[in-house]
């Protein structure tokens, strides 16, 4: 839920971006998500754009950098 109350969190300027699915993993990671070409991190979309969120600031524990990591290794960084 937006909050303007969490100023440790500011809000992402790629939200609203139109962005393609990112490519799956096997195990379907990121679920969907596209790459947010702002802040780097996977975030959800809604008709093809990118959902408001908080900008991305590292991933959030071991699991989630070692599916990024591994994402990146296969994808890598695209434009
Ligand atoms: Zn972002």
């Amino acid at each position: 839920m937006w909050s303007e109350h969490d100023a440790d969190a500011p809000a992402c300027a790629g939200g609203g971006t139109a962005v393609a699915a990112a490519p799956p993993l096997a195990d379907g990671f990121p679920f969907g998500a596209g790459l947010c070409p702002a802040c780097g991190g996977f975030v959800a979309r809604d008709d093809g754009r990118l959902r408001a969120h908080d900008a991305f600031r590292g991933a959030a524990d071991e699991a989630d950098a070692a599916r990024r990591g591994a994402w990146f290794n296969a994808h890598g960084w695209q434009s």
